[in-house]
């Protein structure tokens, strides 16, 4: 339950059902079926009792990009625990004890090393968790995750029956400043990639997350399967906050 002042609340309940609509219209434009496709709602801009409001909306997935806030939004008084974490930023290997106890799912896998202690780390906490490898598909220097070579050699090196982890898919973001029909490319690609990691791998690679406020509509049409939005969600409750 929250505690933000109605008029934020109702604001963010309308910016919940309308970000909604608009990802089951393009699933629908593209051929697809809405429930295909997941919003994660990033709430890496507001605090826990803002984060909180979007809960109550219905927003069950939340994705923040620094582990500590997750670790103190999944702990505070104001969030549900039904809620499942997403870890969308890079994760340093000293915080993934601490991360794995929320058992998020990790989109931000941008190394083999990281992704060998959350495996050992998942063993020692009994449990299994879900992880996507970031992919640098722009090329963009400024841009985290793995090119092509690193991504493919960390599965031949990583076996799917390696335990602690399942590898779930890939995810990735536009460069900066790319229009939506470049994106729109970019997003083909790793779908292109993805495909071709199915046939190459015994990975299970059936998520594609990929798609932010700007460029979601071009990812749903190249099919992805989880959508991270966060700045639509808080249109008009920002900067009060
Ligand atoms: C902030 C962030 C998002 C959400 O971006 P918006 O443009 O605010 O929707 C999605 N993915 C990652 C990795 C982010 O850091």
């Amino acid at each position: 339950m929250s505690g933000l002042g109605q008029q934020h609340r109702d604001r963010i309940a309308a910016n919940w059902a309308a970000v909604v609509n608009d990802v089951a219209n393009a699933a629908t434009a593209a051929g697809r079926s809405p429930g295909d496709v997941k919003i994660i709602g990033v709430t890496k801009y507001v605090d826990a009792e803002t984060t909180a409001a979007l809960v109550d909306a219905g927003c069950y997935d939340l994705g923040e990009n620094r582990p500590q806030v997750l670790w103190e939004k999944a702990e505070s008084e104001w969030i549900d625990d039904s809620v499942r974490w997403h870890i969308i930023g890079h994760l340093q290997r000293n915080k993934v004890r601490r991360t794995l106890r929320h058992s998020p799912i990790i989109h931000s896998i941008d190394s083999s090393r990281l992704l060998d202690a959350i495996a050992t780390e998942s063993v020692a906490q009994n449990k299994t968790t879900d992880a996507m490898l970031e992919v640098n598909i722009s090329g963009d220097d400024a841009k985290t995750g793995m090119n092509v070579d690193e991504l493919k050699s960390l599965l031949e090196k990583f076996g799917p029956s390696a335990g602690g982890v399942r590898v779930i898919g890939l995810m990735a973001m536009a460069g900066w400043g790319t229009e939506v029909d470049q994106a729109r490319d970019q997003f083909a690609k790793v779908r292109a990639l993805s495909d071709q990691l199915k046939d190459q791998t015994e990975h299970p690679l059936t998520e594609l997350s990929m798609g932010m406020s700007g460029d979601f509509q071009a990812a749903i049409a190249e099919g992805s399967t989880m959508v991270r939005i966060g700045s639509r969600l808080f249109e008009g409750v920002m900067d009060a906050h």
